[in-house]
């Protein structure tokens, strides 16, 4: 399809919508349909015989081990409750190291003699699977003539049924291991990294005697999703859109996100038509969906659920990035994920909210009225403090990915350098703390809106910053640098392992501090101290300001904070031993688990940059160097025959042979790009050497192409561009 054929069918489909009439059926009620395709509690309870529904819960609620007896009989009702509800067909459903998800489809039917088909799902069936599933990738931990990978139920994340247009797939949520017990997945260490949490946490409760009743902490996450909308047709006339999911050219349009007009906008009727029906299907799989919104950009959007635990929530962020690629070719959209797919305007991240709860529903993270007498708190808030200070390289390497590169350090994302953001209630606590008691909490007090008519509201006592990567927002930390495209089951095991950490170290100093049995007033002394020593220590990474100015990165550069701007920069540090002896004390990842994944991040990113600079070597020359030369072409005609018809054209020529040597410009940058690109390092068994070289020699000279064909764009006669453009791309919905 070529660029006006896209062009007119995306506007056909734009209009066709917006003269649609609206459907006459409504929706159910959400209340009504909420986790219909989830074996959740409620499914469990009414179809487990009452032991085994205890026995579950147990395993659920307090994590304990699994007793193989009750699988059969979960099997038997999980199955029962699929073939009522449409499904023939079961996956173990897992979070394989490419960050996607991964399935394996198997019927439910079996043959119970000749002839004789029945349908079962055994215990052994539900509990593990070996999918084989050797060429994913494991970063050295397999070799592919090693091949058994096994997949193990994770009761703690319900199954659901995936429906496709035509089928309906009973997913069961697994984790996914080699034949020697490592870890080939995102869930696994995730796992590992709540209990880690969990056992530390406990002792602080512990210490504070605020244990009583609770059997476990965990944490809680909601994750705000971006993403763009863009009409199918166009899509498919974009060749750097289909292979790398953002465009490798692309002029500036005149009018962009300049007005922020688009942004909180009434949201387009295509669109919200396009919205509705995802939230319908995610509320069936128990997706607590919540907000939506137009982004800055235009054709940016976003969709938030409410929080969930946080293996709950992982899960249900990879479904709810499905759905939002499943849905949209319904109404003649693809979903960009991609953390940049247009040059110029705002691109896509995924801010991750992030707190500690009791099992009893306690939110450890909750500064109360009176915070400054609220110890407990500020134990627990000086721990992630310390824990962003003593990790910040880790914290950025979660987030290291080609397609965030674009985004951290771009103002429009937080930098790459972390930081806190407490606000002014919480500074002013620190503050008192580090030199000597606290005796006041800032209250925030009402607004008066002047108008008589208008209530009078109340104010938070900190205002919000919207640049700081790890920003405090009233009961929980936003970390914002995670990447739109990116799985929350990395960054979310890194933050918790790194409090985890951070929480053994001050449980260890404020036990050894205030001593056995300690008196009210004995612990007070122990804890006053132990806070004022981490705040000390580790206020240098507490930043209220503007993290978008050149000013801070000077700042945080005199303060000693890292400032690791690529990825190519950030993943080796994975491989440090403090991180390697991190993971192992918290029995995240072990060495060889750990060395696997900087292996497949370098590799990945590898890979990505290469096929991002095929890409634009073959668009370069076989769709946009021959528009040029035909553009060339007509105005060279029109020189000589104006000039042959004894006709001055003095400033056509000039223009001509200033065009020309455009052209021979970008010529020369396709080939440089094309000489750079071609090394060869063994990118499986080097990945970090070509991450490198592609990041000094490969990416520039894309950069040198992109301009000059950016400019092209903005010479060549609009008849013959042979790419949609982004005016046409990011307007017609
Ligand atoms: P915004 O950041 O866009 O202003 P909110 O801060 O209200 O929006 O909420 C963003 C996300 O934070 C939502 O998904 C919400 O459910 C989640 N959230 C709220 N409280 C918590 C919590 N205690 N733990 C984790 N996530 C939370
Ligand atoms: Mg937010």
């Amino acid at each position: 399809m070529n660029r006006h054929t896209a062009t007119a069918r995306a506007i056909e489909e734009a209009v066709r919508w917006r003269e649609r009439r609206p459907a006459s059926a409504p929706r159910p009620r959400p209340d009504k349909i909420f986790a219909a395709d989830v074996f959740g509690q409620q499914a469990m309870h009414e179809r487990l015989p009452k032991a085994v529904y205890k026995s579950l819960i147990r395993t659920i609620e307090r994590r304990e081990q699994l007793d193989m007896e009750v699988a059969d009989a979960v099997a038997t009702a999980m199955k029962d409750w699929a073939i009522e509800n449409g499904a023939t067909t079961f996956t173990h459903w897992f979070l394989p190291l490419t960050g996607s998800t991964a399935e394996k489809h198997e019927s439910l039917i079996d043959l119970d003699g000749p002839g004789k088909v029945i349908l079962q799902l055994s215990g052994s069936n539900l509990v593990q699977g070996e999918p084989d599933a050797s060429s994913f990738p494991s970063g050295g931990l397999r070799a592919t003539f090693e091949a058994r990978g096994y997949t193990a139920w994770d009761p703690t994340s319900p199954a659901f049924i995936l429906r496709g247009d035509h089928s309906a797939i009973l997913c069961i949520p697994t984790a996914f291991v080699s034949w020697t017990g490592e870890a080939l997945d995102k869930k696994t260490p995730l796992l590992r990294s709540i209990d880690a949490l969990n056992e530390q946490a406990m002792r602080v409760l512990r210490f504070f005697g605020a244990d009583e009743g609770v059997s476990r902490v965990l944490t809680t996450l909601g994750s705000e999703q971006e993403y763009f909308l863009l009409d199918r047709n166009t899509f498919f006339a974009r060749p750097d859109l289909v292979s790398c999911g953002r465009t490798l050219f692309g002029a500036r349009p005149p009018k962009g996100q300049q007005l922020a007009d688009h942004y909180f906008g009434s949201i387009p009727q295509r669109v919200l038509a396009f919205m509705d029906d995802v939230e319908y299907e995610l509320l069936r799989l128990g997706v607590p969906v919540k907000t939506r919104h137009n982004e800055v950009a235009p054709g940016q959007y976003e969709i938030a659920p409410i929080f969930e635990e946080t293996n709950v929530a992982c899960d249900h962020q990879m479904v709810l990035m499905e759905t939002l690629a499943r849905v949209a070719p319904r109404y003649g959209f693809r979903a960009l994920l991609h953390e940049k797919p247009f040059l110029g305007i705002n691109g896509s991240g995924k801010h991750n909210n992030w707190a500690m709860c009791t099992d009893t529903g306690t939110n450890l993270l909750d500064p109360r009225d009176e915070t400054h007498t609220n110890m407990q708190f500020l134990v627990f808030l000086c721990a992630v403090i310390r824990a962003v200070d003593v990790h910040a390289d880790l914290l950025r390497a979660s987030v290291s990915s080609a397609g965030n590169d674009h985004r951290l350090g771009a103002n429009e994302a937080p930098p790459a350098i972390m930081s806190v953001f407490l606000g002014d209630m919480l500074t002013d606590i620190i503050d008192q703390l580090e030199s000597g008691t606290a005796s006041r909490t800032i209250q925030g007090g009402a607004i008066d809106l002047g108008a008589s008519t208008l209530p009078r509201i109340p104010r938070h006592s900190g205002d919000r910053n919207r640049t700081s990567p790890f920003a405090f927002t009233g009961n929980k930390f936003e970390f914002r640098a995670v990447g739109s495209t990116a799985s929350v089951a990395w960054p979310n095991t890194i933050i918790n392992t790194i409090v985890a950490e951070s929480l053994d170290q001050m449980a260890t100093d404020l036990e050894k501090a205030a001593g056995p049995k300690p008196t009210p007033a004995k612990l007070q002394t122990a804890v006053k101290k132990i806070l004022r020593q981490v705040i000390k220590a580790h206020k240098r990474v507490i930043f209220n300001g503007d993290n978008y100015t050149d000013a801070w990165a000077e700042e945080a550069e005199k303060r000693g904070l890292p400032n690791l701007r690529s990825s190519v920069d950030a993943i080796p540090v994975l491989r440090s031993k403090k991180a390697a002896d991190l993971f192992k004390k918290y029995k995240v990842l072990s060495k060889p688990e750990l060395d696997s994944r900087v292996s497949i991040f370098s590799e990945t990113y590898a890979k990505q940059v290469l096929i991002e600079a095929d890409e634009m070597a073959v668009i370069g020359r076989t769709m946009i160097l021959p528009a040029a030369m035909t553009h060339q072409g007509n105005i060279a005609e029109a020189v000589a025959a104006t000039e042959g018809a004894g006709v001055d054209c003095e400033s056509a020529r000039a223009e001509l042979e200033d065009y020309v040597e455009l052209v021979n410009q970008f010529r020369a940058s396709l080939d440089a790009l094309v000489e750079a690109s071609d090394f060869d390092h063994d990118l499986e068994a080097h990945p970090h050497a070509a991450a490198t070289e592609l990041r000094n020699e490969v990416i520039p000279r894309m950069e040198e192409v992109r301009m000059l064909a950016d400019e092209l764009e903005g010479r060549v006669a609009n008849e013959l561009w042979p790419l949609p453009t982004y005016r046409e791309m990011l307007t017609i919905r």
